[in-house]
């Protein structure tokens, strides 16, 4: 582990420390294949897919992707590194160690773990990790942004960004999208109850995230120029933003599913740094035009 660690920042306990830890501080919990960073920012990013770990006693599930979301992990770790950079705080982050063929957690429990129960300890502890950095990110800034990170392999090699919409919803005109209510299942249901306006130009709209991420050179859909996906394939958002960002418990918590693809952002630490560097930007453009978020002032 100390490869991969420094070791005055590293702690094993049973469950992520997210809210008494220090900023930064690294802590492995469920079997130390749940790995956490404490935060300050309204951040928190979640790398279900780009673990790499099968350890023995946990076996392969039955059903399911099993496939990886290749070098997802230091696509999160380089957009993290470039928050702290830019406003001097930390983004929490909540990765899975375990191999995809082990564990899923972007799924409910029963597909993701297959039935095992080493794994199904696993998944809970992700999802206890992802709720206690939501719960100390909203306590600290009054909301938090969650952002799931994924990679996919569709034929465009575009960002797709999942608010809980599918292609049927998104692709009718604006009138039509904000007549539909969709809003309501939506990963920025919270943002756009207080907000009010529109939903479409919330989602795809001039200073929408999307349009944002396009502005910096990262193509997306739904975005100003690609407002709905087409007919092609697209991903609208999984377990994870869905259970934490858009049931209606989750008060005070947006977020949105990333997918990217694996050309021009994912392939080569060139790209993963553009794509960091792009993403940053738009994040915090977007955190201070929606919830007028800026980071605190560095002493
Ligand atoms: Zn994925």
């Amino acid at each position: 582990m100390s490869r991969f660690f420094p070791a005055a920042l590293l702690v094993t306990v049973s469950a992520c420390a997210a809210v008494a830890a220090a900023p930064g501080t690294v802590t492995l919990a469920g079997d130390r294949l749940v790995e956490c960073i404490a935060g300050d920012l309204p951040v928190v990013i979640t790398v279900p897919h780009g673990g790499r770990l099968s350890p023995e006693g946990y076996a392969r599930r039955p059903k399911g992707v099993t496939d990886m979301d290749v070098n997802t992990q230091e696509l999160a770790r380089a957009f993290a590194d470039e928050l702290t950079r830019r406003t001097g705080g930390h983004a929490a982050m909540v990765i899975s160690l375990l191999h995809r063929s082990r564990l899923d957690p972007n799924r409910e429990i029963g597909e993701a773990a297959g039935g095992g129960a080493p794994a199904e300890a696993v998944w809970r502890a992700f999802h206890a990790a992802i709720e206690s950095a939501l719960a100390a990110a909203a306590a600290r800034h009054g909301f938090a942004f969650l952002i799931d990170l994924h990679g996919h392999a569709h034929p465009i090699a575009r960002l797709e960004l999942g608010y809980g919409l599918g292609a049927p919803q998104l692709n009718v005109d604006d009138a039509g999208f904000d007549r539909s209510g969709v809003m309501e299942v939506s990963t920025l249901r919270d943002l756009h109850a207080a907000r009010g306006g529109s939903a479409a130009t919330l989602i795809r709209g001039a200073r929408s995230f999307g349009a944002l991420l396009a502005e910096r050179g990262l193509r997306a859909t739904p975005s100003a120029a690609e407002p709905g996906p087409g007919n092609g394939p697209f991903f609208s958002g999984g377990y994870i933003v869905r259970r934490h960002a858009a049931e209606p418990a989750t008060t005070k918590v947006d977020g949105v599913q990333i997918e990217c693809p694996r050309p021009g952002v994912r392939d080569t630490p060139e790209n993963r740094g553009r794509f960091a560097r792009a993403a940053a930007d738009a994040l915090l453009v977007f955190l201070h035009e929606q919830y007028a978020w800026r980071p605190a002032a560095r002493p």
